[in-house]
């Protein structure tokens, strides 16, 4: 397994080769790619619908101008549509894929075909709407696809009208009636269907980020605490069973911090509940500032609160400690009481031997205790178990 990732990586040059010409022609990023995957699609057809065109010229079929015409307008639209698409420049747009100045080019080219065909071949020239319309469900709103589909009957039934009056010859009234007449009894329905298809594409991506929002706001009471905004006591319990498990196959150290805040119930009974709720904010914000973003900071309980550090050791934690009270002893904790401050008593533990979570919460919990013994307002470092 090992030997072929290291083999994949270090990359076989043919592969390595198609990767960049793929990157090179489609684009690096997945969006992008399928963007311009889109257009070089749509280029191909036109190409292939050039040489039917050219075929149809020799046969006859069509006058000779249309093929020409088409292949001189087609290509320099699609080299524009690839280039901008390309680098980059339509992401901001809302139609980044350019379909609606593709459909519109494809309306123009479908009627010109239209008007360059013969009088008894030129009804096969409509069944291209519903392939434009088709490209169009995918990317546009619900009103761009009705705008498509009506602007493709009008574009076609106008040229009918105005063709079978001023040529009636090529373009004999009767044969273009009934055209129009099949037109109006199948395009109608074709957009319907994609207005559908475009209602139900905005409903969807609408329920998506719905969903994703709720999700995020589920991950978020599910693992943090209400009052500071910290994390919870669950979330911190699977990191430290998480940390145990790394240190016992990696053997990366850890330590671990609790604290209490000293004689909170004295400020709870002197300043009320809501000074004694800020002074717990107050602590939490200071808290987040102080350590290291590597490191994570829970509540644990009422007043408690316990730290994580991952490979760092009980004295390093000691001076972020002390960081800690000096940023506190700073710290305006409530308006109502501006000379309030908060103070705190730590136990420090390291999880530096084999052994289990709960021993090594156990030993900061007894520091902790034992700093609160000496007086508080202070840090005390467990000591290692004998063994
Ligand atoms: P010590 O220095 O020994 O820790 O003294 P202490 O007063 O902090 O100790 P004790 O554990 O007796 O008191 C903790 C107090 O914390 C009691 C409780 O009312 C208060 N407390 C716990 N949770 C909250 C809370 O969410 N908001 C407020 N305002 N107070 C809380
Ligand atoms: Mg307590
Ligand atoms: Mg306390």
């Amino acid at each position: 397994m090992t030997d072929n990732h290291a083999h994949m990586q270090q990359g076989d040059p043919i592969v390595d080769a198609v990767g960049r010409l793929v990157n090179g022609v489609f684009g690096g990023d997945r969006a992008t790619r399928a963007r311009t995957a889109a257009i070089l699609l749509c280029a191909v057809m036109y190409a292939i619908c050039c040489s039917a065109a050219f075929y149809a010229a020799d046969l006859g079929v069509i006058k000779p101008f249309a093929p020409r015409l088409l292949l001189a307008t087609s290509l320099p639209a699609y080299a524009l549509f690839y280039m901008l698409v390309r680098t980059g420049k339509t992401k901001q747009l809302k139609d980044p894929t350019l379909m609606l100045p593709q459909n519109m080019f494809a309306l123009l080219a479908i009627a010109f075909a239209y008007t360059a065909v013969g009088p008894h071949d030129r009804g096969i020239v409509l069944v291209l709407i519903a392939l434009v319309m088709v490209f169009g469900m995918y990317t546009h709103t619900p009103k761009q696809a009705v705008a498509v589909g009506t602007g493709a009957m009008v574009l076609l039934g106008l040229s009918m009208a105005l063709l079978s009056r001023y040529d009636p010859v090529y373009y004999p009234s009767d044969l273009e009636l009934l055209r129009f007449e099949l037109m109006l009894g199948t395009v109608p329905s074709m957009i319907y269907c994609a207005y559908q298809i475009s209602s139900w594409r905005n409903r969807l991506s609408a329920q998506r980020s719905d969903l994703k929002i709720a999700l995020e706001q589920v991950q978020q009471l599910a693992t943090r605490d209400a009052l500071t905004g910290l994390y919870n006591r669950r979330f911190m319990q699977e990191r430290l069973e998480d940390s145990v498990k790394r240190f016992d196959r990696y053997g990366e150290r850890f330590t671990v911090v609790l604290i209490d805040l000293d004689h909170f119930k004295r400020v709870n009974d002197q300043h009320g509940h809501r000074v004694g709720d800020e002074a717990l904010r107050a602590f939490a914000s200071a808290a987040g500032i102080a350590l290291r973003d590597t490191d994570t900071i829970a509540r644990w309980g009422g007043e408690e609160f316990i730290c994580l550090l991952p490979n760092t050791s009980t004295h390093k934690a000691v001076i972020a400690l002390e960081r800690l009270r000096q940023a506190l002893s700073h710290c305006q904790v409530s308006e109502t009481v501006p000379a309030l401050r908060v103070k705190f008593s730590a136990g420090v533990a390291d999880h530096a031997t084999v052994s289990t979570l709960a021993h090594t919460l156990e030993r900061a919990d007894r520091a902790m205790y034992q700093a609160k013994n000496e007086g508080r307002d202070r840090s005390a470092i467990a000591l290692r178990d004998k063994n």
